[in-house]
Order: structure tokens, then sequence, then C-alpha cells
């Protein structure tokens, strides 16, 4: 029991700098952006790959907060005391598992067994 609280209390240390790390990041590249359009405003000939880079740079922020939501997932069971625990069969989600990706809410055997199912009926009408 002790064990597992530590283990836990590292898992929201690591959440907490990645998280930290992402905001730190996804800053960085809103403030590239506001440099983007300076250019772009002294440069028009350069519209096309201005506008690119522009979309390239959405894309990563959005994708870091969607990691950052994942995180604050995490974070939010992790104070439920839920956190590496299975939704569906309530057995513990192995360690590696939760350190590959600590948003996931399934173990490996139900995640498995979900998978199986869409790959069975791949077409199911709802
Ligand atoms: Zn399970």
């Amino acid at each position: 029991m002790t064990l597992r609280k530590e283990k836990v209390e590292r898992f929201r240390k690591e959440l907490l700098s990645r998280k930290n790390f992402l905001l730190q990041d996804l800053h960085q590249t809103t403030t590239d952006l506001i440099n983007d359009d300076e250019i772009f405003f002294s440069d028009s000939v350069d519209q096309a790959s201005a506008d690119a880079g522009k979309t390239l740079v959405l894309q990563i922020k959005n994708r870091e907060r969607a990691s950052i939501s994942q995180i604050d997932d995490a974070l939010r069971r992790i104070d439920l005391g839920t956190f590496g625990e299975c939704e569906k069969c309530s057995e513990e989600i192995t360690e590696a598992r939760m350190k590959a990706n600590p948003s996931t809410t399934l173990c490996i055997d139900c995640k498995m067994e979900l998978e199986s199912e869409e790959h069975r009926f791949p077409n199911r009408a709802s």
C-alpha cells in the first residue's frame, strides 16, 4: 500500500514536470507565431510558406493542448485515488503501461478485449 502510494507520487511529479514543459513550449510556439506574423507583414512574397508554417505550429499546439488535458485527467485520477486502476475490471494497470501512457484507464487485458471486439464487429450498427 505504501509502495503504491510512493509510485503514484512519483507519477504525479513526472506528470507535473511534463505538463510544465508542455505549457512552456506552448507559450514558446505562441511567441514564435507572433514573430512569424511580423515577418509575414514585412515580406508578403513568402506568404505561402508563412501560412504553411502557421498551420504546422497550430497542429503542434493542438497536440500539446491535447497532451496537457490528458495529463490533467491523469492528475485528477491521482487525486481521486483511481490512478493506475482499470476502469473496467478494477485491476491494477502495470507500471510500464502507465509510464508509456499515463492517461490510460484500461489494463492491457481489457484494452485488448475492447480492440478485438472492435475488430470482430467493425461495421456494427449502433
Ligand atoms: Zn481491466
